[in-house]
């Protein structure tokens, strides 16, 4: 079989973990193969040539999420780039055991939070060490922001305004607003436009395209994030994300190859800020 050259577009959230089997099977895509080759198939289609891999707080332990992540990169012949999460509620021990664990791993890419579905807000004195260790790593910590596909989870914590007070205290971190914060989009993008370290993703805005106001909803993401970039002023810190499994790569690469901007900012926020974010290099 012929190699070819990996796609120049990033996607900077996906999913794929076994402790979140229900993540596919509750999407509409009920049927869908939940495996490395399955996602890589829908990336190579689309030409992505590497995505962000999101690991979850449902992992079992932070020893695993670092093996799971190492599996899937490993077997994506190293398309699927590594992070980590950690959960500030299990208390200071369990953080700076965490953060020991990561010390001794390579290649991790980004830092996943998840306020919203668990109880705890991004300026948590106990995430103090995490964001300096994401100084020292030079590595982003990614936010869950807005809705939570858990019904129990809370949304307060959720809010991107929770993320400016550390963003103004963590300067040298980059920061990543997750699903341009939905429904809290213009709240993304003053966070973004007044702080100069944060960025936001697209990923997860839209649902099944087989609902019957799908076209509709396409065209209302489209506008929402227009107007986000309109008050940003440019496309520089916005990044690509699908979410998937919740979301076809096909689906959330439409939404910007849709967008009526210039190509280049298109380029820019399909692969080449994230490319520069996460430090990927793409040889020609
Ligand atoms: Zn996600």
């Amino acid at each position: 079989m012929p190699v070819l050259p990996l796609g120049r577009r990033v996607d900077v959230h996906v999913h794929l973990s076994r402790y979140w089997p229900d993540l596919a099977r509750n999407s509409y895509r009920s049927g869908l193969d939940f495996t490395v080759p399955s996602l890589l198939r829908e990336l190579d289609a689309q030409s992505v040539g590497f995505a962000v891999l999101l690991q979850l707080y449902l992992s079992p332990s932070p020893a695993e999420v670092l093996r799971e992540g190492e599996e899937m990169f490993t077997k994506s012949g190293g398309r699927l780039l590594r992070t980590v999460t950690v959960d500030p509620t299990q208390g200071e021990a369990a953080v700076h055991e965490t953060l020991e664990m990561w010390k001794r791993a390579r290649d991790l890419v980004a830092i996943k939070l998840y306020p919203g579905y668990r109880s705890f807000y991004p300026h948590d004195a106990r995430l103090h060490p995490v964001y300096e260790f994401a100084h020292k790593a030079q590595i982003p910590v990614m936010i869950h922001q807005g809705d939570t596909l858990d019904p129990n989870g809370q949304l307060k914590f959720a809010r991107p305004l929770e993320v400016d007070e550390v963003a103004v205290r963590f300067r040298d971190v980059r920061f990543v607003l997750c699903h341009l914060g939905n429904p809290w989009i213009e709240e993304v993008a003053e966070v973004v436009y007044k702080n100069s370290n944060v960025y936001t993703d697209t990923s997860g805005l839209l649902a099944n395209p087989a609902v019957p106001y799908f076209r509709e909803m396409m065209g209302r993401a489209q506008r929402r994030l227009t107007n986000a970039i309109a008050a940003m002023g440019d496309a520089r810190r916005v990044l690509y994300g699908s979410d998937w499994p919740l979301e076809s790569i096909e689906t959330a690469v439409g939404l910007i190859t849709g967008l009526d901007l210039p190509a280049e900012d298109k380029e820019l926020i399909l692969g080449e800020n994230a490319r520069a974010l996460f430090r990927i290099d793409v040889s020609d």
